[in-house]
């Protein structure tokens, strides 16, 4: 067999065989199949689809092109959570203490940024010393003794994945539903997950824009979850704008701290205790979603969901005293609010925009080897249906760069618009 044979069906819009999907897979984990091959084979893929066979085929060979864990030995049921990606999406970092903190043991792996949309692992290497590398044998470890996990993919856990998820990156190839379906669902079947809760996000700051597309996607992982023997949940919420106000890496954990001392934006402090909910129903802590958010609320507020995330902080190395006082984080060289033109009802927080003007300031990669800065972002301070009165402060900007500060200025100007009527704000949940 040949890559370049396999690339050409897919382009013909052929429909790829489960030993093609091996065989590709395979070589590019093992350095027979190059970049520049994988990548057309991804845009084959996002041009022509695949079938949810071939998808289910492709999740299970990325699943298996390493190790995979086995946690029964570790916990009761493993329960695991996935964002399909955003802007200010810092949710997991206030979920998993909270949920750990209520008594369910909680390990996951988390991504890098991609294109406009932030990743966990970059959110947390702002804290320095804050390793994302742990060994399948110190994520066991750790998820034992401290109940709490957060790291990287390890080299040795679906490697196809890792490796093409850096190429979708920076090769346009990122919204694609199978590729998407597949790159979530492989990395929790690998990660030895029983129970999987899937936050699907749809908008203008999404991979799927519209809400039938979301659908789809959600529809599709929780099917491959299901043929894997997982129990799986997906939500469908909402990215038309930036969830709660951060937007970049230092900002966001600052967010998620503030958010898990009992206070952080409303809308990001209500999705977090909704996600919590259904964690803890999954992972049988609690009867039925308004007990799992009580439980969330209790963790909160008495200050255990905070400890927890001290905990994982410092068993990861990283160092406790940014996470107990956040003025120690770095701050950018420049910082400039900007005040609204006009009197208005925000109508719309075009969340692609503040994603791609957070990238500009370098909160993001433009090339797989990009470097990001962990202090640039972008604070929000009004969001859809919000009433906003001429000269009020509209959103900041963190920027080590003043010419990349006058681009992301010009794009986030743009994301706001305006309306001289009462507008309602959107909803966080579609389903
Ligand atoms: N999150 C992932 O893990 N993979 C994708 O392709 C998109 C979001």
């Amino acid at each position: 067999m040949r890559a370049v044979d396999v690339i050409i069906k897919k382009r013909e819009k052929g429909e790829l065989t489960r030993e093609e999907i091996e065989f590709f897979i395979r070589g590019f984990v093992d350095g027979s199949i190059p970049d520049y091959q994988a990548s057309a084979f991804a845009m084959a893929v996002l041009l022509n689809g695949m079938t949810p066979h071939e998808t289910t085929d492709l999740t299970i060979a990325m699943a298996h092109s390493g190790q995979t864990l086995d946690l029964r030995d570790v916990v009761d049921i493993a329960v695991d959570k996935h964002s399909s990606g955003g802007v200010g999406d810092k949710t997991t970092l206030t979920v998993l203490p909270t949920v750990a903190a209520c008594g369910l043991p909680v390990g996951k792996m988390s991504g890098r940024g991609l294109g406009f949309s932030g990743g966990t692992l970059d959110k947390l290497e702002s804290i320095p010393g804050y390793r994302v590398d742990l060994t399948t044998d110190e994520f066991k470890r750790q998820l034992k003794e401290k109940g709490i996990v957060l790291t990287g993919q390890s080299l040795d856990l679906a490697p196809a994945d890792g490796k093409l998820y850096a190429l979708r990156d920076v090769t346009g190839t990122v919204p694609s539903i199978p590729l998407i379906a597949s790159s979530i669902m492989c990395k929790k079947i690998a990660a030895g997950a029983h129970a999987i809760l899937l936050d699907v996000k749809t908008g203008l700051g999404a991979f799927m824009e519209t809400l039938d597309d979301a659908r789809v996607l959600a529809k599709l992982m929780v099917d491959i979850g299901k043929l894997a023997g997982r129990e799986v949940v997906a939500l469908l919420s909402d990215m038309n704008q930036p969830l709660g106000c951060a937007v970049g890496n230092s900002l966001e954990v600052i967010e998620a701290i503030e958010t898990l001392h009992g206070g952080g934006p409303v809308d990001f402090r209500e999705h977090c205790l909704r996600v919590c909910a259904h964690m803890l129903v999954l992972g049988k802590r609690a009867k039925d979603l308004e007990e799992g958010r009580a439980m969330a609320e209790k963790a909160i507020a008495d200050g255990s969901a905070f400890e927890k995330f001290r905990v994982l902080v410092q068993a990861q190395g990283g160092d406790v005293t940014y996470v107990d006082a956040a003025s120690k984080f770095p701050r950018a060289k420049f910082i400039e609010e900007v005040k609204a033109h006009r009197s208005g009802s925000i109508s719309q927080v075009h969340a692609r925009s503040v994603g791609e003007a957070s990238v500009v300031l370098g909160a993001g990669r433009a090339k797989k080897t990009d470097a990001v800065d962990h202090a640039v972002g972008i604070v929000v301070h009004k969001k859809v249906g919000d009433m906003v009165e001429k000269g009020e402060p509209l959103f900041t900007f963190h920027a080590n760069d003043e010419s990349k500060l006058a681009e992301a200025r010009a794009r986030v100007v743009a994301a706001y618009s305006f309306s001289d009527t009462p507008v309602p704000p959107l909803p966080l949940f579609y389903d």
